[in-house]
Protein backbone atom coordinates (compact mmCIF):
# COMPACT_ATOMS: atom_id res chain seq x y z
CA UNK A 1 0.00 0.00 0.00
CA UNK A 2 1.45 3.47 -0.78
CA UNK A 3 2.45 5.68 2.21
CA UNK A 4 -0.53 8.39 1.41
CA UNK A 5 -2.86 5.41 1.67
CA UNK A 6 -1.49 4.00 4.83
CA UNK A 7 -2.38 7.14 6.44
CA UNK A 8 -5.49 7.70 5.24
CA UNK A 9 -6.09 3.51 6.46
CA UNK A 10 -5.55 4.92 9.91
CA UNK A 11 -7.46 8.24 9.95
CA UNK A 12 -10.63 5.95 8.50
CA UNK A 13 -9.97 3.22 10.98
CA UNK A 14 -9.70 5.89 13.56
CA UNK A 15 -12.80 7.85 12.55
CA UNK A 16 -14.74 4.27 12.75
CA UNK A 17 -13.96 3.90 16.38
CA UNK A 18 -14.95 7.25 17.56
CA UNK A 19 -18.33 7.14 15.51
CA UNK A 20 -18.19 3.30 17.38
CA UNK A 21 -18.23 4.98 20.68
CA UNK A 22 -19.68 8.44 20.28
CA UNK A 23 -20.78 10.02 23.25
CA UNK A 24 -22.31 13.19 21.07
CA UNK A 25 -26.27 12.51 21.01
CA UNK A 26 -29.21 10.60 22.34
CA UNK A 27 -29.04 8.14 19.86
CA UNK A 28 -25.81 6.50 21.61
CA UNK A 29 -28.67 5.61 24.24
CA UNK A 30 -30.81 3.20 21.90
CA UNK A 31 -27.71 1.48 19.72
CA UNK A 32 -26.44 -1.68 19.68
CA UNK A 33 -23.76 -1.22 17.16
CA UNK A 34 -23.02 2.59 15.36
CA UNK A 35 -22.58 1.84 11.70
CA UNK A 36 -19.75 4.10 10.79
CA UNK A 37 -19.73 3.14 6.70
CA UNK A 38 -17.50 0.72 4.92
CA UNK A 39 -16.00 0.72 1.47
CA UNK A 40 -12.01 0.58 0.03
CA UNK A 41 -10.20 3.89 0.09
CA UNK A 42 -10.07 4.57 -3.79
CA UNK A 43 -13.83 4.35 -4.28
CA UNK A 44 -14.98 6.45 -6.72
CA UNK A 45 -18.43 6.67 -5.69
CA UNK A 46 -19.79 7.38 -2.51
CA UNK A 47 -23.08 6.36 -1.51
CA UNK A 48 -24.84 7.98 1.23
CA UNK A 49 -28.02 6.82 2.72
CA UNK A 50 -29.84 8.18 5.43
CA UNK A 51 -28.93 6.08 9.09
CA UNK A 52 -29.08 2.49 10.10
CA UNK A 53 -32.01 0.49 10.45
CA UNK A 54 -32.66 -2.75 12.71
CA UNK A 55 -30.28 -5.06 10.73
CA UNK A 56 -27.72 -2.27 10.44
CA UNK A 57 -28.18 -1.51 14.30
CA UNK A 58 -27.51 -5.16 14.97
CA UNK A 59 -24.44 -6.06 12.69
CA UNK A 60 -22.99 -2.29 12.40
CA UNK A 61 -22.81 -2.26 8.88
CA UNK A 62 -24.76 -0.24 6.51
CA UNK A 63 -27.61 -1.30 4.04
CA UNK A 64 -27.18 -5.16 5.69
CA UNK A 65 -31.31 -5.26 5.40
CA UNK A 66 -34.08 -5.22 2.39
CA UNK A 67 -33.11 -1.71 1.58
CA UNK A 68 -29.35 -3.19 1.53
CA UNK A 69 -30.38 -6.08 -0.67
CA UNK A 70 -32.22 -3.75 -3.25
CA UNK A 71 -28.90 -1.47 -3.26
CA UNK A 72 -26.82 -5.01 -4.05
CA UNK A 73 -29.51 -5.17 -7.45
CA UNK A 74 -29.04 -2.01 -8.67
CA UNK A 75 -25.07 -2.00 -7.77
CA UNK A 76 -25.45 -5.50 -9.76
CA UNK A 77 -27.42 -4.02 -12.53
CA UNK A 78 -24.28 -1.36 -13.74
CA UNK A 79 -21.73 -4.06 -13.09
CA UNK A 80 -20.66 -3.04 -9.69
CA UNK A 81 -20.33 -5.05 -6.44
CA UNK A 82 -21.16 -3.65 -3.04
CA UNK A 83 -17.42 -3.76 -1.97
CA UNK A 84 -16.23 -1.49 -4.97
CA UNK A 85 -18.07 1.76 -3.66
CA UNK A 86 -18.09 3.13 -0.56
CA UNK A 87 -21.07 2.82 1.35
CA UNK A 88 -22.39 5.21 4.52
CA UNK A 89 -25.03 7.38 5.88
CA UNK A 90 -25.99 10.81 7.19
CA UNK A 91 -26.45 9.76 10.91
CA UNK A 92 -23.94 6.70 11.73
CA UNK A 93 -26.31 5.64 14.71
CA UNK A 94 -30.05 4.00 14.12
CA UNK A 95 -32.99 6.30 15.19
CA UNK A 96 -35.65 4.64 18.15
CA UNK A 97 -37.94 2.54 15.85
CA UNK A 98 -36.51 4.25 12.70
CA UNK A 99 -38.14 7.38 13.12
CA UNK A 100 -36.48 10.28 11.01
CA UNK A 101 -33.26 11.48 12.15
CA UNK A 102 -33.60 14.62 14.16
CA UNK A 103 -31.95 17.79 12.62
CA UNK A 104 -29.92 18.50 15.79
CA UNK A 105 -28.35 14.58 15.18
CA UNK A 106 -27.89 15.24 11.58
CA UNK A 107 -26.31 18.22 12.96
CA UNK A 108 -24.02 16.77 15.48
CA UNK A 109 -23.29 13.30 13.14
CA UNK A 110 -22.53 15.65 10.17
CA UNK A 111 -18.88 15.77 10.96
CA UNK A 112 -18.42 12.37 10.49
CA UNK A 113 -19.59 12.36 7.24
CA UNK A 114 -17.58 15.62 5.69
CA UNK A 115 -14.30 13.51 7.32
CA UNK A 116 -14.83 10.42 5.21
CA UNK A 117 -16.00 12.60 2.05
CA UNK A 118 -12.50 14.34 2.76
CA UNK A 119 -10.14 10.89 2.96
CA UNK A 120 -12.08 9.05 0.54
CA UNK A 121 -12.45 11.56 -2.02
CA UNK A 122 -14.85 9.98 -4.10
CA UNK A 123 -15.59 11.52 -7.52
CA UNK A 124 -19.34 11.06 -7.47
CA UNK A 125 -21.57 11.22 -4.49
CA UNK A 126 -25.06 9.34 -4.92
CA UNK A 127 -27.27 10.94 -2.44
CA UNK A 128 -30.19 7.96 -1.59
CA UNK A 129 -33.05 9.60 -0.54
CA UNK A 130 -34.01 13.14 1.22
CA UNK A 131 -31.81 13.61 3.99
CA UNK A 132 -28.52 13.09 2.15
CA UNK A 133 -30.10 15.09 -0.33
CA UNK A 134 -30.49 18.18 1.78
CA UNK A 135 -27.07 18.31 2.51
CA UNK A 136 -25.60 18.86 -1.25
CA UNK A 137 -28.78 19.84 -2.37
CA UNK A 138 -30.79 22.07 0.01
CA UNK A 139 -34.33 23.37 -0.16
CA UNK A 140 -35.12 21.28 -3.48
CA UNK A 141 -37.30 18.34 -3.57
CA UNK A 142 -36.35 14.81 -4.95
CA UNK A 143 -39.17 14.15 -6.72
CA UNK A 144 -38.06 16.81 -9.03
CA UNK A 145 -34.36 16.32 -8.68
CA UNK A 146 -33.77 12.99 -8.67
CA UNK A 147 -31.39 11.65 -11.49
CA UNK A 148 -29.82 15.00 -12.10
CA UNK A 149 -26.13 15.15 -11.72
CA UNK A 150 -24.52 18.46 -10.65
CA UNK A 151 -21.08 19.05 -11.22
CA UNK A 152 -18.93 21.28 -8.68
CA UNK A 153 -15.23 21.14 -9.64
CA UNK A 154 -13.98 17.50 -10.20
CA UNK A 155 -16.99 15.78 -8.30
CA UNK A 156 -20.54 15.21 -9.55
CA UNK A 157 -23.46 15.06 -7.14
CA UNK A 158 -26.23 12.84 -8.09
CA UNK A 159 -29.31 12.55 -6.12
CA UNK A 160 -31.63 9.44 -5.92
CA UNK A 161 -34.39 8.23 -4.21
CA UNK A 162 -33.88 5.98 -1.39
CA UNK A 163 -34.04 2.60 -1.65
CA UNK A 164 -36.49 1.75 0.91
CA UNK A 165 -39.18 4.22 -0.60
CA UNK A 166 -39.09 2.21 -3.70
CA UNK A 167 -39.19 -0.82 -2.04
CA UNK A 168 -42.28 0.74 -0.90
CA UNK A 169 -43.81 2.52 -3.79
CA UNK A 170 -43.83 0.45 -7.15
CA UNK A 171 -43.73 4.02 -9.36
CA UNK A 172 -40.27 4.80 -7.75
CA UNK A 173 -38.81 1.54 -8.36
CA UNK A 174 -37.99 1.78 -11.97
CA UNK A 175 -36.96 5.71 -11.61
CA UNK A 176 -34.22 4.15 -9.24
CA UNK A 177 -33.79 1.55 -11.70
CA UNK A 178 -32.97 3.94 -14.20
CA UNK A 179 -31.13 6.72 -12.18
CA UNK A 180 -28.60 3.94 -11.58
CA UNK A 181 -27.91 2.74 -15.12
CA UNK A 182 -26.58 6.50 -15.06
CA UNK A 183 -24.00 6.04 -12.88
CA UNK A 184 -21.28 4.57 -14.92
CA UNK A 185 -21.37 7.45 -17.27
CA UNK A 186 -21.33 10.12 -14.44
CA UNK A 187 -18.09 7.93 -13.00
CA UNK A 188 -16.51 8.41 -16.34
CA UNK A 189 -17.10 11.72 -16.76
CA UNK A 190 -15.93 12.66 -13.12
CA UNK A 191 -12.84 11.17 -14.40
CA UNK A 192 -12.36 13.15 -18.08
CA UNK A 193 -12.82 16.08 -15.16
CA UNK A 194 -10.53 15.11 -12.83
CA UNK A 195 -7.18 17.17 -12.43
CA UNK A 196 -4.14 15.49 -13.70
CA UNK A 197 -1.80 14.58 -10.69
CA UNK A 198 1.86 16.12 -10.85
CA UNK A 199 3.57 13.31 -8.90
CA UNK A 200 5.43 11.78 -11.43
CA UNK A 201 4.15 7.75 -11.66
CA UNK A 202 5.17 5.23 -9.35
CA UNK A 203 7.77 2.66 -11.56
CA UNK A 204 7.92 -0.60 -9.68
CA UNK A 205 5.01 -0.31 -7.44
CA UNK A 206 1.60 -2.77 -7.62
CA UNK A 207 -1.03 -1.13 -9.79
CA UNK A 208 -3.65 1.05 -8.00
CA UNK A 209 -7.30 -0.93 -8.24
CA UNK A 210 -8.71 -1.50 -11.54
CA UNK A 211 -11.00 0.59 -13.09
CA UNK A 212 -14.29 -0.01 -11.97
CA UNK A 213 -16.30 0.16 -16.14
N1 LIG B 1 -31.33 2.78 5.26
C1 LIG B 1 -30.36 3.70 5.28
O1 LIG B 1 -30.57 4.86 4.98
N2 LIG B 1 -29.16 3.32 5.64
C2 LIG B 1 -28.86 2.07 5.97
O2 LIG B 1 -27.72 1.81 6.28
C3 LIG B 1 -29.90 1.12 5.92
C4 LIG B 1 -31.12 1.48 5.57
Amino acid sequence: MAEGQMDTQAEVESLNREVATCPLCDLRESRIKAVPGEGPLDAEVMFIGEAPGYHENVQGRPFVGPSGQFLDELLASIGLRRDAVFITNVVKCRPPNNRDPLPHEIETCAPYLNRQIALIRPKVVVTLGRFSMAKFFPGQSISKIHGQPRREGAVIYYPMYHPAAALHRQELKEAVRQDMLRIPDLVAQARAAAPVSQEPAPSDEAPQQLSLF
